[in-house]
């Protein structure tokens, strides 16, 4: 508005969701099994296998034949709000052990730099310290000015878009980075589809998490953010149109649902 007050909103959010993580991030991972119940180690297993990194050829553009002179063995993959590495570490893992592909390489990028710390702090126990297969950026997804465009083979971003302050700003970078034929793939909480299953849900995310997470990590508030914030993000329906809107190609219906809804997988192409 003329009087900067949608400015200072968002000025206030951004800061807010970087307070959450920073305090969040060294008890990230223990409080991601105690609120999902283990869950979301399958979901991203699920995720990852899903999307099959360094399978040859990931598509048939022109852009990444291998007739082309700029062309690169295996994938070059951005993980945004890429945290701790979970994502990360599995890509290399799958691309290494399931395809025998020793090229693929991955960007970590992530808006905090507590969540980095302890992504690289994790790398250390991993085949991947110190290989050039694996970076850590602090970038904000909104503007990704240091990666070139039409760069990127696949995208990935997992539990991080609905921290977003401007998703359809983040969804454009998405679309600018991407090579033609590039994949967007996003794993996010979503809207569970049974109404019964839902009423549980609820209950449990309003009800317990923020307790759990004053329990466990001593900070109720950053977990009833992260509830609210799931809450807050639009259905998978909606989320698709999101996709379309930056310009991707969405096949089929566009999202598979985890757990009932809970979470799901929305993917796009670049055209
Ligand atoms: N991808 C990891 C995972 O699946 O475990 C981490 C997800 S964590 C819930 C959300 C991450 O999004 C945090 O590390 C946070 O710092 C990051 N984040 C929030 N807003 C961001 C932005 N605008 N750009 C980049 N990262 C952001």
């Amino acid at each position: 508005t003329h009087f900067g007050f949608e400015t200072v909103a968002e000025a206030l959010k951004e800061q807010r969701v970087k307070n959450v993580f920073s305090s969040v991030a060294s008890s990230y991972d223990s409080m991601n099994d105690f609120m999902s119940l283990g869950i979301h180690r399958l979901w991203k297993d699920h995720f990852v296998r899903s999307l099959n990194p360094g399978r040859h050829p990931l598509s048939t553009p022109p852009s990444t034949s291998t007739s082309s002179p700029n062309h690169q063995p295996g994938w070059n993959i951005l993980d945004i709000a890429g945290g701790t590495g979970d994502i990360a570490f599995r890509m290399l893992d799958h691309a290494s052990t399931t395809n025998h592909d020793a090229h693929t390489r991955v960007t970590v990028a992530d808006i905090n730099p507590s969540m980095l710390l302890e992504g690289r702090k994790r790398s250390l126990t991993t085949p991947y310290a110190h290989s050039p297969r694996l970076d850590f950026i602090e970038a904000n997804a909104e503007d990704l000015h240091m990666i070139p465009s039409a760069s990127i083979d696949l995208y990935t971003v997992a539990f991080g878009i609905r921290n977003f302050t401007h998703k359809d700003v983040a969804l454009r970078e998405a679309f600018r980075v991407l090579k033609p034929g590039g994949v967007f793939a996003c794993l996010e909480f979503s809207k569970v589809n049974n109404p019964l299953f839902d009423a549980v849900y609820q209950r449990w995310s309003f009800g317990a998490i923020p307790l759990i997470g004053q329990m466990v990590a001593g900070d109720r508030d950053s977990y009833q953010y992260l509830v609210e914030s799931i809450a807050r993000f639009p259905s998978q329906a909606e989320f698709r149109g999101m996709i379309e809107d930056a310009g991707f190609l969405v096949p089929g219906k566009g999202w598979e649902d985890l757990t009932g809804g809970i979470a799901a997988v929305h993917r796009g192409v670049k055209p």
